[in-house]
């Protein structure tokens, strides 16, 4: 593992996704500690007017968006600035490739995956949100990583979480992960229920505020799926070494089971600041603003086992993962169309299972390794789901 960095120095920071929810909480982190941080490069999807906004608020020395038709707009928002003005794909790839101590990797799905390759390969730590781009390249990564001496700092808080309890401690003493799952909005609702809920319904999420894109997949609990994948990846754990557990109140966010029956939890209020600002000062712990955990008020954690029946995802990632080769890769390229899909109204709620699983049949299983490969796989896997819901492509 590399050394950690100076704690004197201002650790300078580029943040992937800066307009999106774990960059706006990101930047609400290295507000409350400004003399700690200087920000290298901020990128966007397409929000130019948001991205210009941040750029001259944290005064970043690049801002690219990804779309180019949100290029002009930048550039224009951004004259007379110094700010350096970007756009298209190879813009956030170049984003990441900037000098810069720490990369956040905010991009939703696997779009993220060319940026983050590209912050892996130049050695830097990466303060990792996007799970889609460790599902879709995994093995890719963890061997880039290995070779550049990148290291991951996970975000997502589960990861997080076990990142915390695992320190100090020998990797051969852990026998289990635990993740735990809040159940998302539809954890008491009968199967037959589901068939109608809308994506109003599905976005709202007992207890995190989060991106469209993760609300869904918390409601069909595929986002617990792909963090068993983001787990295995990660913390280099087999598939059978890692377990789920429903915990609806979200204050335990995860644990590591050790081979002497200890269990080591992180706990904390619902709330991005804390596992982000763990990644960003990390060894040190940063000073954060997030509500505190009042266990007295919290009063009651309960647990329970997960459904598979009500909710297949789990099922579906597992098997993926079991799989190996490219199978993940094809569960989360059918995973991000059918959820586009179901908030288009255009299949059900029940129907992003069933999408995943046709795509899944449908493409024979390849041992896909190199980023070519990968790339190709999931275009083809994303294909093949918007065949399956009935869409033009
Ligand atoms: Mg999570």
């Amino acid at each position: 593992m590399r050394p950690p960095p100076s704690p004197s120095a201002p650790r300078s920071i580029t943040i992937l996704g800066a307009t999106g929810s774990v960059g706006t909480s990101t930047l609400a982190v290295i507000a409350e500690a400004p003399a700690l941080f200087r920000v290298e490069a901020v990128t966007a999807h397409r929000n130019a007017a948001e991205l210009a906004r941040i750029a001259r608020e944290v005064n970043a020395r690049f801002a690219a968006v990804a779309d180019p038709s949100a290029y002009p707009e930048l550039r224009d928002a951004l004259l007379g600035t110094k700010v350096e003005v970007a756009g298209g794909p190879a813009a956030i790839v170049e984003a990441a490739r900037r000098e810069a101590d720490l990369v956040v990797g905010a991009v939703v799905g696997a779009a993220g995956l060319m940026p983050v390759l590209a912050a892996v390969r130049r050695g830097a730590m990466i303060a990792l949100a996007n799970k889609e781009c460790l599902v879709c390249a995994g093995q890719l990564l963890v061997d880039a990583a290995r070779a550049s001496g990148a290291l991951f700092l996970p975000i997502d808080s589960e990861h997080n979480a076990i990142f915390q309890a695992l320190a100090g401690s020998d990797r051969d003493d852990v026998e289990r992960l635990v993740l735990t799952a809040s159940g998302g909005p539809f954890r008491r609702l009968p199967l037959a229920a589901m068939e109608a809920v809308t994506p109003e319904e599905a976005v709202r999420h007992p207890n995190w505020s989060m991106g469209a894109k993760i609300s869904i997949d918390s409601a069909t609990m595929m986002n617990k799926g792909l963090e068993i994948i983001e787990a295995h990846h990660l913390f280099d754990m087999p598939e059978s070494q890692i377990d789920v557990v429903v915990h609806p109140q979200s204050i335990v966010h995860s644990l590591v089971a050790f081979r002497d029956g200890s269990q080591l939890a992180q706990l904390g209020t619902p709330d991005m600041r804390i596992p982000i600002a763990y990644a960003l000062g990390w060894p040190k712990r940063l000073p954060t603003t997030a509500p505190r955990l009042d266990l007295v008020r919290a009063a009651t954690l309960t647990f329970e086992a997960p459904d598979e029946t009500r909710f297949p995802a789990l099922r579906l990632a597992r098997e993926a993962l079991r799989a190996g080769g490219g199978t993940p890769t094809i569960l989360n390229a059918a995973n991000e169309v059918a959820v586009a899909g179901f908030l288009r109204r255009q299949i059900g709620f029940l129907d992003i299972a069933r999408t995943i699983e046709r795509v899944l049949a449908s493409l024979p299983a390849t041992a896909a390794t190199t980023v070519d490969d990968l790339l190709a796989l999931d275009d083809e896997a994303r294909r093949a789901a918007a065949r399956s819901l009935g869409a033009p492509r």
